[in-house]
């Protein structure tokens, strides 16, 4: 029988909830969905596809409309099907196998993945009780490692807390590792290092469509950094990445920088509904319940009863994300974020204890 390698014998696939559930607010999607309009255009661009022909490797349409967007040059970006894939390309690309990479705990599971893919060292660096990044200690760490580089997200995944901004500078300027710094949820927050990425030879700033510009569906990520590293990438990279209709809805949404700065501040909005909701629930029963106070669009709640409340959410037809003592839920439409906290109450002051 043909042996498996040792690195892909105890992977389990990633296993999220499928089914038909009423709500969910368990992937920290927009709620957002495009209108009738922008709609109508994306159906008149599929017209003059060329479906017969490969995509633009370069994507250099879409690396421009994201660039136009963020304010950042054009040849410092590259683009991803999905900021996944970029996680896995610039892994593949600055790291060779014993290589030593920190990752942080609690943080978004993909990057230890992705590493253990690439056969390196994996530290993992706890956060501090309070879930704050212990930057002192990461610095340390990163040094005695001699690690190659260090990759987290800012604001985080789960706990939704950002690091402020001078902090983060004096993790980059205090190690000689190359620093990943996921924003996906940068664009709830206000600590982006995206406007002086170019100051760092050491720091590649990721971004994602898949949250606040809501286009989970068609997976378009990317890399922002100097131009030395971003062309090691393109180099790394499936030369087809990103296909033709991925960079074409991108394109058409960057054309829409009103519609992406509107849908940030409904989902804001609705975060802070979310927040507020589930605090006065906290404060109803503060021995069961202690919510983060957010920088993202979903709401990061410890209780030792998470699994419970999971469960009984599940039945009501609400699906959040179960993390061991902590439930994330994703900031949705008023509806829904009025539906999770009814039957969060319920159940507070149900016989379900
Ligand atoms: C959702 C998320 C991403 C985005 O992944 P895509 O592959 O672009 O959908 C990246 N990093 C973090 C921390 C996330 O939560």
């Amino acid at each position: 029988m043909f042996s498996l390698n040792e690195k892909v014998q105890n992977l389990t696939p990633y296993d999220p909830i499928t089914g038909q559930y009423p709500i969910r607010l368990d992937a920290n999607e927009s709620f957002i969905t495009l209108s009738k309009e922008m709609k109508q255009e994306l159906a008149e661009e599929l017209q003059s596809t060329h479906f017969n022909r490969y995509p633009d490797p370069f994507a250099a349409e879409v690396r421009a409309g994201f660039a136009a967007f963020y304010g950042v040059p054009a040849e410092c970006v590259m683009a991803g099907n999905g900021s996944d894939e970029v996680i896995s390309v610039l892994m593949n690309a600055f790291l060779q196998k014993g290589d030593t990479v920190i990752t942080l705990e609690r943080d978004f599971s993909m990057y230890s993945f992705y590493a253990s893919i690439v056969e390196c060292n994996n530290i993992v660096v706890p956060k501090k009780d309070n879930f704050s990044i212990d930057v002192d200690r990461l610095i340390e760490t990163a040094n005695r490692e001699n690690a190659r580089m260090i990759v987290f997200s800012n604001p985080c995944n789960p706990t939704s807390l950002v690091l402020c901004r001078d902090e983060v500078r004096r993790l980059i300027t205090s190690v000689q590792s190359l620093v990943v710094l996921d924003e996906a949820y940068m664009d709830f927050s206000s600590e982006s290092l995206l406007s002086e990425f170019s100051e760092y030879d050491n720091l590649l700033i990721l971004k994602t469509c898949s949250k606040a510009i809501g286009m989970a569906a068609v997976r378009l990520g990317f890399a922002v950094g100097q131009k030395r590293l971003i062309d090691v990438l393109q180099a790394v990279k499936s030369p087809y990445n990103v296909n033709t209709l991925t960079q074409t809805v991108g394109t058409v949404i960057f054309s829409h920088p009103e519609y992406i700065r509107t849908s940030i501040q409904r989902i804001l909005e609705s975060r802070d509904d979310l927040y507020k909701a589930v605090l006065k629930l906290a404060e109803a029963f503060p021995e069961r319940l202690t919510p983060v106070k957010p920088d993202t669009n979903f709401v990061y709640v410890k209780s030792a009863e998470s699994r419970a409340i999971f469960a009984y959410l599940k039945e009501k037809g609400v699906i959040v994300r179960c993390m061991g003592d902590c439930l994330r839920i994703t900031a949705g439409r008023n509806y829904e974020n009025e539906a999770v906290t009814e039957h969060l109450e319920a159940y507070l002051k149900g016989e379900s204890r």
